[in-house]
């Protein structure tokens, strides 16, 4: 039996092992992080890894570049997790939204969990007032972590946007109208991105981080449809930017969906870009892609003699390895209709824990980090 004395330091010494315990462990984090991009930055310079994927000679076309590449690559449907299955000690739960559009989240039908994704279009054109509501709700949900990228809609967050002459002469007079409206609430806040007010997320623009020992990865961009933010041609221009990700990360977070997962409109056509679907499938295969930005529903199709629930857009499919989340809160008709998508990955019980004590310390670190 231990004696009083002999108890407390016992136990001070175990606490300083724990305490030496996560200091390494947070160093062999920043460690990992910094080979992963250096990995990333070499072979983004070489001819092979990045840059053997090449854009596909149909990429304008993404309806007919999937005609041909349907075979090869399967699209299975998953069931969605239910929304109160509980979380064990030694997972982290992700759960996921997009494209909420300036509406006011519902707060009751957003399930708790580790880490809150939003994968962008959460307003409708990047307005100051919306990002400062919104962060307003982000700060009433208790999930430790929070990461956002923009959408097309975050349109005050893409500097190229804003800057971009007003004298283009595709721009039409609503378009122009809408432009300048942004650029005078920006210039009236006397603040250089509205980056700032998203206070309660962490923000990623083709970036990495590390939580609980998973690597995340956002990006905002996505084929030009009309004039919107982080609007590039289909081809090399995005492929440019797909080649930033690094391979092997667990996570990716884009806002459009990669070619045939996720990005079918009620009209038949698809929307996904087949240099994403590429790169996530070949070189970068993550667990899990997480994107919105195509709002249709789901339709159904009878495979195996079960019928099964087929996501044109909102919904889960599977390649065999990644799955594809489309986690669209609104509909077509941008009414609130969808509810999150949640995920679980498998984590060492004292790193959850550690991350899970330590969110605030840790996101400053990572705000700060971002400033510099
Ligand atoms: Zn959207
Ligand atoms: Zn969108």
């Amino acid at each position: 039996m231990f004696s009083k004395t002999s108890g407390i330091g016992f136990g001070t010494t175990l606490a300083l092992a724990r305490e030496k315990e996560i200091l390494e462990a947070e160093r062999q984090r920043k460690r990992r992080l910094s080979s992963i991009v250096q990995q990333q930055r070499k072979m983004s310079n070489t001819s092979q890894g990045a840059n053997s994927i090449s854009p596909h000679q149909y990429t304008s076309d993404p309806t007919l570049a999937w005609e041909m590449l349907k075979e090869k690559r399967p699209v299975k449907p998953v069931r969605q997790m239910k929304l109160d299955t509980p979380v064990r000690h030694d997972h982290v739960r992700f759960v996921c939204i997009g494209c909420t559009h300036g509406c006011k989240l519902d707060m009751e039908k957003i399930p708790p969990g580790d880490v809150l994704i939003i994968a962008g279009d959460f307003t409708t054109c990047g307005l100051p007032k919306e990002v400062y509501s919104f962060n307003k709700q982000l700060g009433h949900l208790k999930h430790p972590f929070k990461i956002a990228i923009s959408g097309n809609h975050e349109c005050t967050f893409d500097e190229s946007f804003l800057k971009s002459s007003n004298r283009e002469r595709d721009l039409e007079a609503k378009e122009l109208a809408l432009k300048q409206a942004l650029q005078a609430a920006m210039a009236s806040t006397k603040m250089s991105t509205p980056k700032e007010l998203l206070t309660n997320a962490i923000y990623l623009e083709d970036q990495v981080i590390e939580l609980f020992g998973v690597t995340i990865y956002g990006t905002p961009w996505q084929p030009k449809v009309d004039n919107w933010a982080f609007n590039l041609p289909r081809g090399q221009p995005l492929l440019d930017k797909w080649n930033n990700i690094p391979s092997g990360v667990d996570v990716l977070i884009t806002h459009t969906p990669p070619l045939g997962h996720g990005d079918l409109m009620a009209n038949g056509q698809r929307m996904g870009c087949v240099e994403l679907l590429n790169s996530v499938t070949k070189r970068v295969k993550p667990k899990y892609h997480v994107f919105a930005h195509i709002h249709e529903g789901k339709t159904l199709i009878l495979l195996a003699s079960k019928l099964w629930k087929l996501p044109l857009g909102y919904g889960c499919t599977s390649d065999g390895y990644t799955k594809f989340i489309n986690c669209c809160i609104c509909n077509e008709d941008l009414e609130y209709k969808n509810d999150p998508v949640i995920f679980d990955i498998p984590v060492h019980p004292t790193t959850k824990q550690y991350y899970s004590q330590n969110h605030k310390k840790i996101t400053k670190r990572i705000h700060k980090e971002e400033k510099k």
